[in-house]
């Protein structure tokens, strides 16, 4: 079959283009994207290369667990592939509604919302309940979607240094006549470096300070609390987090975000956050995946305890054979490698070797921070794992970032 590209109408924008792309290239943070061939699961087809995945958020391996797909297609068998509408209009099925409520009571709260998306979810929230006489106080390692749904806002946006709570607490302490409302936000468990917010000191804060509280939970549902419920359940704050965001594209294995509090909240999302209101809602094989996905949490413990024993292993090896992981808690650890194109030849041979670990450099992380992310999940065996330690010690002795 024969193609046809027609040439772009602008030549100058094509340069600038071009300019900026170049600057990419030079700094070596120019990427080519990663080429998955079959399923996302812990060895995989990538760019033609078998590889250990270390790279994806599937925490529980859900998105290829038999329940969720069985429910996936029979929810496709029932109702189709699209539900043609936004949720207000003639999108909302019974199992939107079964779903809110299912995540409601997981969560322990009044009421859910869910979003097409963890980043709609915070971006959508944000700047619904914010205005520009508020004020949000946020921590500077806080997600893309969060400080996105900050500007949407227009609300003036105070940065705290990351986990800093005494910075916070400046910050709250000049700020406490301001005559709008306070929101202060942090990530339950920060997506760079997986280390754990500083929540109990923050909701006294908040409480102090009558600030709104919102945690977003990416990288804690399904990972941290009893059954995955999250940094909340964690640290036993139930009640005192008027916002909680999740997402089900990661441990839930399918795709979406969903904000959970008070009725009262929820109903006024319904009516102003933008998302919900202007963009279609999810179709039915992702509702029908994200309630077996529930299920799955709730009746099969033994994945997040995997998850856990992983964690443990991966770390404690890569610890002693030298590594520098930074802060993390969680089955998120950096492997940090310095300069973005250390970061990125340590991705690239580890790659050669069959390891997949994506770089990350600047300005995703500070300059002299850059590393590869490693993710362990429930499904990678010991084997695995042992097999993907034995090629970081390789490349990590021959690149000298350990001895
Ligand atoms: C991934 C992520 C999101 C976005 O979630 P999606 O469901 O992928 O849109 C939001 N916040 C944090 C901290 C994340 O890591």
């Amino acid at each position: 079959m024969s193609q046809v590209t027609t040439k772009n109408g602008s030549a100058s924008f094509e340069a600038a283009l071009e300019k900026e792309l170049s600057e990419l290239r030079a700094q070596g943070l120019y990427r080519k994207l990663r080429v998955l061939d079959g399923a996302q699961e812990a060895e995989c087809v990538i760019d033609g290369r078998r590889v250990i995945n270390l790279s994806s958020n599937n925490y529980l391996g859900l998105t290829t667990h038999p329940r969720l797909k069985k429910a996936a297609l029979e929810f496709v068998q029932r109702e189709g592939v699209g539900t043609g509408s936004v949720r207000t209009i003639a999108g909302t099925n019974k199992e939107h509604m079964e779903l809110e409520r299912r995540l409601a009571a997981f969560k322990h709260t009044e009421a859910c919302v869910v979003f097409q998306s963890g980043f709609t979810a915070n971006a959508g929230t944000v700047s619904a309940i914010l205005g520009k006489d508020d004020l949000i106080i946020s921590d500077a390692l806080n997600h893309a979607s969060i400080i996105d749904g900050c500007r949407l806002s227009r609300a003036p946006i105070k940065v705290f240094a990351h986990k800093n709570v005494e910075e916070a607490k400046q910050i709250l302490e000049e700020n406490k006549n301001h005559p709008g409302k306070k929101l202060l936000i942090t990530d339950g468990v920060f997506s760079m470096d997986g280390d754990i917010g500083a929540l109990p000191e923050l909701c006294e804060l908040a409480r102090h300070y009558d600030c709104i509280m919102m945690v977003d939970d990416a990288h804690s549902s399904g990972v941290l609390g009893k059954d995955g419920r999250g940094s909340v359940d964690h640290f036993g704050l139930h009640g005192k987090v008027d916002i909680q965001v999740g997402t089900l594209s990661k441990a839930f294995g399918a795709l979406g975000g969903y904000v959970a509090g008070s009725q009262r909240m929820i109903e006024y999302l319904y009516h102003r956050a933008r998302p919900f209101l202007f963009s279609t809602s999810h179709p039915p094989a992702v509702v029908g995946a994200c309630l077996a996905a529930l299920d799955v949490l709730e009746q099969e413990p033994q994945w997040i305890a995997q998850l856990w024993e992983n964690t443990r292993h991966f770390k404690a090896e890569l610890a002693r054979l030298g590594f520098d992981t930074g802060a993390s808690e969680t089955p998120i650890t950096p492997v940090i490698a310095g300069e973005s194109r250390m970061a990125m030849q340590l991705s690239d041979e580890l790659f050669a070797d069959g390891v997949f670990a994506q770089g990350i450099g600047f300005p995703t992380v500070a300059r002299d921070k850059a590393r590869v992310r490693t993710i362990v999940t429930a499904t990678h065996t010991r084997e695995q794992l042992d097999r993907a330690l034995a090629s970081f010690e390789k490349v990590g002795k021959r690149l000298g970032l350990i001895s």
